[in-house]
């Protein structure tokens, strides 16, 4: 074997009830799609190591670099707010860690490499279009500012993946701060495994949170952590689909591109994911179901949080209950850039509200109505087919503004860098899938190269910009096991 990658192996040294340890399953024919060449060279790897025979064979999962230690996590989870004391990697293979140049450590994983002792019953395999969609939607995150997993790589494996119909099989290299979830923690409470809990604490403080003092620490950090990324989700309209407390990471990264979708028409009650019957996961609904995760953390956390049950419920209720004002922070501070605004006034959120509330009104494309905003008022008042609202919304703006004395110049350019020009819309992501399908894969990278730049405009891919018409709409995803 010549392929010679620094895996470390940090979580395979926890004790053994927190993985099993197995090689992913060769497959017939691994053929490489992309390589991630800017994040390989941040972990240290030569992306033409990647691109090699051997590389792309180890992203297949047919040969296990030395040093690497594969292994399948254990965790636990709420699905649809519905307890399943045991999930665990049951299509995903952890083949270790890697050092970022940031000099922190990241998980390297394959997904789709074959089954594992918690695979149930699936087959432990994914198909090409959740691979692309996971590829494409998480780069286009990282590059919008939102903390995310990451894409190193996919490949085809030359196999069929029975789902509706057989599909072409793909592996996608995920590249995370670490894949602890809310459920990896809920998995030992739930088994009354103590020392686990103090375990998994312990390495989770030592991955994420090196300043924390504790169990409650570390919950603290998680809320904050999570706050933030919830208010960043509603900024750029993104709606995950399955907020499950198994794809919700501790490390504060958005985790699980499944049936998630960025929102065209402003409507809070979006829903995409056809497996979300209720709205559960709606829009607007994320916040609130992220402090329900969290209080399932706060709860797996309580008999390592004090010994004492009683001080350990009201510590931890009141982290919980933190999330509302950091939250609201959070949101704020997001919100006010997409309006250009640096300085903080009481009337700010009414501003914000006011401006979402034209939209809802008059079904506006969410992205294009605050891209247009840095274009000035009179490209903005366009957007509008009875710009009335928008004339009497603009006039308040403009005080606000005023009150700001930053130069227009500066201002169109503050709001170009809050406000992405570019997103995965659903209907091209479908498009760059469809043609992947017959092995044409131009579309999808011309959508990651475009979308690795989202706030540029960029004159010759404005096709990509455009909402979608009503025949190309994608009005509903699939979780795309
Ligand atoms: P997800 O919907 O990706 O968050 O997955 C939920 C659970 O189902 C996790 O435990 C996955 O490992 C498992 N799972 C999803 N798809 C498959 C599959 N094709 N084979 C085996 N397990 C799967
Ligand atoms: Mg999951």
């Amino acid at each position: 074997m010549t392929l010679a990658i620094p895996f470390s192996a940090h979580y395979a040294a926890l004790p053994d009830r927190f993985h099993a340890k197995l090689d992913p399953t060769p497959v017939a024919e691994p053929r490489l799609i992309r390589v991630n060449q800017r994040l390989a060279r941040e972990l240290g790897i030569d992306p033409t190591t990647l691109e090699s025979p051997d590389g792309v064979a180890m992203l297949a999962g047919n040969l296990v670099p030395e040093g690497a230690t594969p292994l399948a996590q254990a965790y636990a989870g709420h699905q649809f707010g519905g307890w399943n004391p045991q999930l665990g990697d049951g299509r995903a293979i952890l083949l270790g860690e890697l050092c970022h140049t940031d000099g922190r450590l990241r998980d390297v994983q394959l997904k789709g490499s074959g089954r594992t002792p918690f695979s149930r019953m699936g087959d432990g395999r994914a198909w090409l279009g959740p691979v692309m969609r996971e590829y494409i939607l998480s780069e286009a995150m990282h590059a919008l500012g939102v903390p995310t997993t990451r894409a190193l790589a996919a490949v085809t494996t030359g196999e069929k993946v029975l789902r509706e119909a057989p599909f072409p099989g793909a592996v996608f290299t995920r590249v995370a701060a670490s894949h602890l979830r809310v459920g990896t923690f809920q998995y030992f409470a739930a088994r009354n495994d103590i020392d686990a809990l103090a375990a998994l604490v312990q390495f989770a403080i030592a991955r994420h949170d090196p300043e924390a003092d504790g169990a409650l620490g570390l919950l603290k950090g998680v809320i904050a952590r999570q706050a933030d990324l919830i208010a960043r989700w509603m900024g750029m309209g993104f709606i995950h689909g399955v907020m499950n407390t198994d794809n919700m990471t501790i490390s504060g990264e958005t985790i699980d591109y499944g049936p998630c979708a960025f929102m065209e028409a402003y409507d809070p009650n979006t829903v995409y994911s056809s497996i979300d019957q209720y709205g559960r996961y709606a829009y607007a609904n994320q916040p609130e179901i992220a402090v329900w995760n969290l209080a399932q953390l706060a709860t797996a956390l309580l008999p390592v949080i004090d010994p004492d049950q009683d001080t350990a419920i009201e510590v931890a209720t009141e982290a919980v209950q933190g999330f509302a004002e950091l939250y609201e922070a959070a949101w704020l501070r997001t919100f006010r850039a997409k309006l250009g605004l640096t300085s903080e006034e009481k009337g700010d959120g009414t501003l914000i509200m006011g401006y979402l509330k034209l939209m809802a009104d008059a079904g506006t494309d969410y992205t294009l109505a605050f891209r247009a905003l840095g274009e000035g008022p009179d490209v903005a008042r366009q957007m509008w087919a009875d710009p009335a609202p928008f004339d009497a919304w603009a006039s308040d703006w403009a005080t606000r503004l005023k009150t700001e004395g930053t130069t227009p110049t500066d201002r169109s350019s503050a709001l170009k860098a809050a406000n992405p020009a570019f997103i995965p819309r659903n209907h091209r992501v479908e498009e760059a899938i469809q043609h992947g399908l017959s092995g044409d894969y131009a579309p999808f990278h011309r959508l990651v190269s475009v979308l690795e730049r989202p706030f540029e405009d960029q004159p010759d891919h404005e096709d990509l910009m455009a909402p979608a018409q009503a025949h190309e709409a994608v009005r509903q995803t699939f979780c795309g096991t």
